[in-house]
């Protein structure tokens, strides 16, 4: 073994002097920041023995590493990866980002202690429920609300108070499975409610409803189709209609939205998905949808609609299982803040930021980002075609499942090297890249990519590429 390789790499001393080292000093004890220094030098070490070249472990190669061993972040198990799969809500990769101003929520809560069930004014016992209940009614128009852990768990709930033991009635064009575990069928039946099937597959009228109520049925589900879309021959009785037969019968109605939008997205010419307000207004009494679809904020099942119904489900036992922590509650009641101004909510919280996205945005920055990366290319010797490329996006998540949004994207290409090898090398990355392959090229969709993640993402794809 030549080990003059090894001699090229700074000792851990020197790299204590450096600037950057120093502020790592600050706020990391000198004991951790030495033992990352090394563990850094020993994996030079062992890549040198593998055969890389010298070159590629510089002093800031090895503080690269250095930081990450000190952070934690290669250590973790569960870790940040850029997307550039182009879906915004992608269930495998955590569904929506957090906004800026709901991670600061979530950490000061986190950090420290809370209010999270003490009233701040009486003193006494608090409910938790209440940091986010007067928010969700202003921007939907409930009377009350109420946050369990995630949709799913809030349908079982709304089933489980309202009709336990009791025929349901549901569309047969709603009955519908979710991401492969949630089937509505399966979760009526675990929550007790008898399924009473209405109309057929593509048509549903508002008379098959009328013999369900005259047959007794004791609430009416209403399910968003979120993951699919019926063309053609297909027709359901509008909301309002609905609503005022199952009240003539007495019956109320329950209206599980899925993704549940509280920002018009069809104003913004993207899709044709309903607002919660919508459905309140029709009349609808129970309203349930997902914290961390359309809404951008983090897993949670939003309940809302008449009080009186709430009320019951406040007082379900199973509440307690399915309760969330503090860190949704901030995370959510930070996000429905931003939600009291239209534009600063489609500005600030990322998910909605992305999706309305215009082309020539999407294009300037996947012409910047090729070129950055033409540049790191060459710098390191490597090569690769690289060009700019129109695509196409998708909200994911089971939301809006026919609308494809126009984007732009980097087209990478390796001599030698299959797409499927290039993917396996990206997802190897620090941090792992995701990317997608489309016509024997890999694709790196601009649309879900931080700016923050720029340098990140082309150093990783260039070590692909050199590797
Ligand atoms: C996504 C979805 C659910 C499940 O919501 P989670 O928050 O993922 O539990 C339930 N119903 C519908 C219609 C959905 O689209």
């Amino acid at each position: 073994m030549d080990t003059t390789r090894f001699r090229q790499l700074p000792a851990v001393h020197k790299l204590l002097e450096s600037d950057v080292v120093t502020l790592w000093c600050k706020s990391h004890a000198r004991t951790d920041v030495v033992r990352a220094l090394q563990e850094a030098l020993r994996q030079a070490r062992a890549a040198l023995r593998e055969g890389d070249e010298p070159e590629s472990w510089d002093s800031s190669a090895i503080l690269r590493v250095a930081h990450e061993v000190l952070t934690g972040q290669s250590l973790l198990h569960l870790r940040a990866v850029v997307n550039a799969t182009g879906i915004v809500l992608h269930t495998n990769l955590g569904r929506a980002p957090l906004a800026l101003e709901a991670v600061a929520a979530v950490q000061a809560s986190a950090f420290g202690y809370s209010n999270l069930e003490l009233d701040l004014e009486t003193g006494r016992r608090g409910e938790r429920y209440d940091h986010v209940e007067r928010a969700i009614c202003a921007l939907t128009g409930a009377e009350a609300a109420l946050v369990v852990n995630n949709n799913a768990a809030a349908v079982f709930l709304i089933l489980r108070e309202l009709a336990n033991g009791l025929p349901v009635a549901i569309s047969r064009g709603e009955l519908i499975e979710i991401g492969g575990s949630f089937r509505v069928s399966e979760i009526m039946r675990e929550s007790g409610a008898q399924l009473v099937e209405v109309g057929t597959t593509n048509k549903t009228h508002e008379r098959d409803y009328e013999q369900a109520l005259q047959a007794g049925v004791s609430l009416i589900l209403r399910v968003h189709a979120s993951n699919f879309k019926m063309l053609g021959f297909t027709s359901k009785p509008p909301l309002e209609a609905l609503v005022a037969r199952a009240h003539a019968h007495d019956v109320p109605v329950y209206e599980d939205l899925g993704s549940g939008s509280l920002f018009n997205l069809k104003k913004a010419g993207i899709g044709d998905e309903p607002t919660v307000r919508e459905s309140v207004e029709a009349g609808v009494d129970i309203v349930s949808f997902s914290g961390d679809k359309l809404l951008g904020a983090t897993q949670a099942g939003i309940i809302c609609g008449k009080k009186r119904y709430v009320d019951r489900l406040k007082k379900n036992q199973l509440l307690r299982a399915l309760r969330v922590d503090k860190l949704t509650l901030a995370a959510l009641e930070a996000t429905l803040w931003l939600y009291r101004d239209e534009e600063i909510a489609r500005t600030r919280i990322p998910t909605l930021q992305m999706m309305t996205r215009t082309v020539e945005d999407l294009q300037s920055d996947a012409e910047s980002l090729a070129s950055a990366l033409r540049a790191s290319l060459a710098a390191q010797g490597a090569h690769a075609d690289v060009r700019v490329t129109r695509v196409e996006s998708q909200v994911g998540g089971g939301a809006l499942p026919s609308e494809d949004l126009p984007s732009y994207g980097v087209a990478l290409r390796v001599a030698g090297v299959p797409e499927q090898m290039l993917l396996e090398r990206l997802r190897a990355q620090s941090p792992p890249i995701i990317a997608r392959i489309m016509k024997e090229e890999v694709i790196f969709d601009v649309r879900t990519i931080f700016a923050w993640q720029r340098d990140d993402l082309v150093r990783g794809i260039t070590n692909t590429c050199a590797g």
